[in-house]
């Protein structure tokens, strides 16, 4: 099983579903964000108005799904779910945008993957609330124009760089989710453990949230994961030698990196004698895809310092040597 992914683990379905805060107040970390959307959220509810666009933009597994359904709960507000791919025709999204009441929240995840087609009738429902649709074909073809209830539409995007800018532009509020802290980490592990009734020693939360790679998502399949160890190899407590040795056995090293972090470092020091070489070569070279590297894995290891990105390519940094425990070639 992979620690960075996207997919959940349908059998944990449920449980995925109790650990996502519903309020603001729980919302652990993502300081500077909360504070502007607390601001924005108020102002809105004091004027009786929906809450200006927002655009949630970060790697996968910090949390933007979540503060979606957080703002639609702090609005008060009615929550409708979508994403870029699965609106593929105009009607698709006439369909949704028609359902919307007054003040409803709409959330598009991965809305980088939207059509052109299907952006150009999202503009003026997003600036002006209002729906133009193409009505039959050829010489009687005409538009029709519908008004559209003040509604609040929330994007989600690995990259902003991936979107259109007069799509990034529509949006009145803009947010950059970042990795979050051990610290912060070590308050999810334990707010995690307590929903899932597992007792858990404090320095065993410290490991589990350095071993994390700053992303929630991962802190929480760590805890489910420990906790399994715990239940089935000791009395259910997850204490710090059961952390470790059931970290050990999930293969994330003290780093927090995982097998494929690993794998495209050692490709460019064994393979590429430290780089630089470009991410299409490096990509093939461990058979993995482009986008996957560079949503997933490359912004966590450029932040710690294990890579570096050069106009030539990627190049592996003294520290990752040094992590990996491997001589640099001269
Ligand atoms: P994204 O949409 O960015 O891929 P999600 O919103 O699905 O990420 O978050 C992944 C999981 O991590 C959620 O199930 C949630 O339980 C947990 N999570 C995310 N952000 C937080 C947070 N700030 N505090 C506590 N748990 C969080």
């Amino acid at each position: 099983e992979r620690l960075v992914s996207s997919e959940e683990n349908s059998a944990d379905g449920s449980i995925e579903l109790s650990l996502r805060p519903q309020r603001l107040a729980q919302y652990i970390g993502q300081e500077k964000v909360k504070q502007n959307l607390q601001i924005f959220i108020e102002a809105a509810r004091l004027r009786n108005e929906a809450l200006d666009h927002v655009l949630l933009y970060g790697p996968p597994g910090l949390g933007k799904t979540t503060l979606a359904v957080v703002i639609a709960n702090e609005m008060g507000a009615k929550l409708h779910t979508t994403s870029g791919p699965a609106i593929e025709k105009p009607g698709d999204l006439a369909a949704i945008l028609t359902a919307l009441e007054p003040g409803d929240v709409l959330f598009i995840d991965e809305i980088h993957r939207l059509s052109r087609v299907i952006e150009e009738i999202l503009y003026p429902a997003m600036e002006d609330f209002v729906l133009d649709i193409m009505i039959g074909q050829g010489p009687e073809a005409r538009s029709i124009r519908m008004e559209l209830p003040p509604f609040t539409l929330i994007g989600a995007t690995t990259r902003a760089g991936h979107m259109t800018a007069p799509l990034r532009d529509r949006f009145g509020v803009i947010n950059h989710l970042e990795y979050y802290t051990i610290s912060e980490l070590e308050a999810i592990v334990e707010r995690t453990a307590i929903i899932l009734e597992t007792p858990i020693q404090g320095n065993a939360a410290h490991e589990m949230a350095r071993r994390s790679r700053g992303t929630p998502r991962i802190a929480n399949r760590l805890v489910k994961r420990v906790r399994d160890v715990a239940q089935v190899r000791s009395d259910g407590t997850i204490s710090v030698a059961i952390a470790q040795y059931a970290l050990e056995l999930l293969l994330v090293d003290d780093k927090g990196l995982d097998q494929v972090d690993e794998k495209i470092l050692c490709a460019i020091i064994d393979m590429f004698n430290g780089g630089p070489v470009g991410l299409d070569t490096l990509a093939a070279s461990i058979g993995e895809e482009r986008l996957t590297i560079e949503d997933m894995y490359e912004p966590y290891l450029l932040q710690h310092g294990f890579l570096q990105r050069t106009p030539r390519g990627r190049v592996a940094t003294a520290k990752a040597y040094q992590h990996l425990g491997k001589e640099p070639h001269n």
